[in-house]
């Protein structure tokens, strides 16, 4: 049985609704799952999704992203809440009746059949003439630029040619919506990268609405038009790529995506003279506006520092000479050269044996620094993070 859902009907499915005024594709309304032995996959998950967006669901193993994905698709019912697409209360149908293309990280092809069988099977099984069948066939794959493979089978493509006819098998039937759960995971790093762009391609022309199961963080920042971050079940996040990384909602979200890893410090704070931060074998002054920021949430004396990597550098390939305040010297443990920077593992220089202490810098490629040197680090204290250390909230977000 299905209705037909006006308006958005919870505080939650609004809030993480973007300022445009597209229509409303796809609402999950309070989702959750629990699984036998009382595993909570989901849990109370709410997002609105409008005509077009590309959302990627990111997070790590066993955070319940599939199982949000496979709810959308009916591949599984929830425990509570509903699944709303195109305005229609789904959450009673079986997956034919959605009519939403799921592309899976196994491609899942029919072996004995050739690609053009493959791509052609969600049409014919719906009875399309064979006339438009042809004309929907050379669309899709012109599209995906498999036009000379059609007459093989799936065991004599690359995995890259298998993947793309899993998505002209999705795209043939003109769904309303596109799921895919780690479409590109079975492919090789370099075929990975091509397949982003393609996809990113694909989905500028095509232009419909998907949702996209990664736990790589990489693939959520560059497919997405705003990034769903989960952990537990639960949405930590929803935003663009650059405010889920420049913003994080929490201590979390700062420590999944970046990478190398954001640093944290435990760090006590005293708001005497400008905000300065002490501990873990740093000591730094922060910016008056971090200051106001702060006392908005009421005085702190624990706190939680985070410093991505590249807020560092080596203060030798500074401009001027970095203050104290906004340095640390560290000792240098290991340099790893990636090509335009360095990463360097370091520890703040008086405190060498304390594993706590240990972080990354990644500095200009230039730096003369080699393991064992003790060097100077400007850090760059507008592009620091406060976190509440008991509920891991962003205090400057
Ligand atoms: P991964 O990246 O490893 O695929 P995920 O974020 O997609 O992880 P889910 O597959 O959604 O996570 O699983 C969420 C939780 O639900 C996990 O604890 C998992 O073990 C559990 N779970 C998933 N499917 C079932 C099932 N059919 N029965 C019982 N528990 C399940």
């Amino acid at each position: 049985m299905s209705d037909t859902i006006e308006d958005p009907v919870t505080e939650d499915a609004q809030r993480d609704r973007p300022t445009d005024d597209r229509d409303v594709s796809l609402r999950l309304d309070g989702i959750a799952k629990v699984f036998a032995d009382d595993v909570v996959a989901v849990d109370d998950v709410s997002l609105t999704i409008h005509d077009g967006e590309f959302i990627v669901l990111v997070g790590p193993s066993g955070c319940g992203k599939t199982t949000t994905l496979r709810t959308i698709a009916g591949l599984e019912q929830p425990t509570e809440g509903r699944v709303v697409i195109d305005g229609e209360d789904v959450s009673g149908q079986d997956p034919r009746e959605r009519d939403v293309a799921m592309v899976f990280q196994n491609y899942a092809l029919y072996p004995h059949k050739t690609v053009r069988e493959n791509i052609a099977f969600p049409l014919e099984i719906r009875k399309f003439p064979d006339g438009v069948i042809a004309e929907h066939m050379q669309e899709t794959a012109e599209l995906l630029g498999i036009s000379e493979l059609l007459d093989r089978r799936p065991a004599d493509l690359s995995g890259g040619q298998q993947q793309r006819v899993a998505l002209g098998r999705a795209i043939i039937r003109d769904p309303k919506l596109f799921l895919f759960d780690e479409p590109l995971s079975n492919l090789d790093a370099k075929l990975r990268i091509q397949m982003r762009t393609e996809l990113n391609k694909l989905h500028d022309r095509v232009g419909k609405t998907s949702v996209y199961v990664t736990h790589d963080q990489v693939e959520a920042m560059t497919l997405s038009d705003r990034v769903v971050v989960m952990n537990n079940g639960a949405v930590q996040q929803v935003d663009p790529p650059e405010v889920v990384y420049d913003q994080p909602a929490n201590r979390f979200v700062a420590g999944f995506i970046g990478e190398p890893p954001m640093n944290f410090f435990d760090v006590s704070a005293t708001t005497a003279d400008g905000v300065r931060v002490t501990g873990g074998g740093i000591e730094l002054r922060l910016p008056a506006a971090i200051g106001e920021s702060l006392s908005e949430h009421g005085d702190r004396e624990r706190l939680e520092l985070g410093v991505r990597p590249e807020a560092f550098e080596d203060a030798a390939l500074a401009d001027e000479s970095v203050a104290d305040g906004r340095s640390v010297d560290a000792h240098v443990m290991v340099v790893e050269p990636m090509g335009p920077y360095k990463d360097l593992a370091v520890r703040p220089a008086d405190r060498e044996d304390e594993q706590a202490a240990e972080f990354t810098a990644r500095v200009s490629n230039d730096t003369g620094a080699i393991a064992g040197d003790t060097i100077r680090l400007a850090v760059d204290t507008d592009e620091v993070h406060l976190f509440d250390p008991a509920t891991g909230d962003n205090l400057l977000a």
